[in-house]
């Protein structure tokens, strides 16, 4: 019997962040329905699959409240077997969940936390239109999260934020490795169309500054005892999100909520982000029927940001076709000019490399 893994969308959140375009609001005048409806529909999609993780995102799973996530939590158990080391996440944002509800949590089988911290400097959460946590906000979390027994934590920072310098990166980075997370996520912010901080246009760290803030990232966590297992995501041995690494895999996973996707086999679903037509019940639509030249270039996208990278024997049975052959002339220049490492078994990006990750993905596929 083969396994999956379950997604849950929760789309609300204590005020909107400026760079934002993730599907989500601060009016919570729908959560009774909505948690109902997800119940539902967790009920109904019942799978013989064995569940490996469950994750929580957002939105801000918190800001629901801990007994509604314990009750989703609970259709799920009842309605699917989980494995024995089943990963359980929830999104968990500073300032919207006390000791009582992560210890309520814990309690129903919450194992692992993901909350955003983003930065250290409370001007930079300012700038970043983050108003719905300070910075103290975010150490009492991690605090209050590990008196409740969680002993996995992940941490998001954000790098390349308006008037962020590598000096005041080095504080957020201090700052997070004091709270000693298991894992930490990095990722550089991304002008969104559409969001207000878009429209603000605001003065960015440049090009230069912001690859020598993912360096200083990349060593700072490198010392610290983390490894780099995905180019923005770093963790402690034994401690890498299973549930993302199953997204990076390219394995099945079943999402539900508005605007949540699954990959069944090769479809891809997704439910569209109209609150509305979720209640009433509309299905998930086909997007994407992943055929052989989609399924490999996505294969590879995705691979080639993992530390192990492209794995040969695998590629050759999925798409039956000799990796080394087929690539010969990006695996010449990119393994020849010490941006990557081609052995029998694998390929793969060295830190040179993951540099200029964007132009080597893009050259394979
Ligand atoms: S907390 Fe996350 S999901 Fe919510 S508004 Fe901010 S960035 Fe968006």
């Amino acid at each position: 019997m083969s396994d999956t893994a379950l997604y849950i969308h929760i789309p609300y959140c204590r005020s909107k962040c400026g760079y934002c375009d993730f599907c989500s609001s601060p009016d919570l005048s729908t959560v009774d329905v909505y948690v109902s409806e997800l119940i539902r529909r967790v009920k109904a999609n019942k799978t013989d699959k064995v569940v490996k993780s469950v994750y929580f995102g957002g939105g801000t799973p918190t800001y629901i409240g801990a007994k509604r996530l314990c009750e989703i939590l609970q259709a799920v158990k009842d309605s699917y077997t989980l494995s024995e080391d089943c990963e359980i996440t929830a999104e968990a944002n500073p300032g919207t969940v006390d000791l009582h509800g992560l210890e309520t949590m814990k309690k129903a089988g919450f194992n692992r936390l993901s909350a955003g911290i983003q930065t250290a400097v409370q001007t930079e959460l300012d700038a970043l239109g983050r108003t719905s946590h300070t910075v103290k906000d975010g150490a009492a979390l991690v605090k209050n999260a590990r008196e409740a027994g969680f002993d996995n934590i992940s941490l998001d920072l954000m790098y390349g934020i308006p008037e962020q310098t590598p000096e005041s990166l080095t504080r957020s980075l201090d700052f997070v490795l004091r709270l000693e997370p298991e894992h930490i996520s990095a990722y550089a912010l991304k002008l969104e169309e559409g969001t207000p901080l878009y429209r603000q246009s605001p003065a960015l760290p440049d090009d230069d500054t912001v690859a020598d803030m993912y360096a200083l990232i990349n060593e700072t966590l490198g010392k610290s005892g983390y490894h780099r297992y995905e180019i923005s995501n770093f963790a402690k041995p034994g401690y890498e999100s299973r549930h993302n690494l199953r997204y990076w895999r390219g394995g099945d996973y079943i999402g539900f909520g508005v605007a949540a996707a699954s990959l069944i086999g090769n479809i891809r679903y997704s439910q569209s982000p109209d609150m509305k037509a979720f209640l009433q019940g509309k299905e998930p639509d086909i997007i994407e029927v992943l055929d052989g030249p989609g399924r490999e270039a996505e294969y590879i996208m995705l691979h080639l940001r993992l530390s192990s990278g492209v794995d040969k024997k695998e590629f050759r049975q999925k798409f039956k076709v000799d990796f080394d052959e087929k690539y010969a002339p990006q695996i010449k220049k990119y393994a020849g000019h010490g941006f990557a490492v081609n052995t029998d078994e694998r390929f793969y990006l060295t830190d040179r490399g993951v540099f200029v990750s964007n132009t080597v993905i893009t050259d394979f596929i």
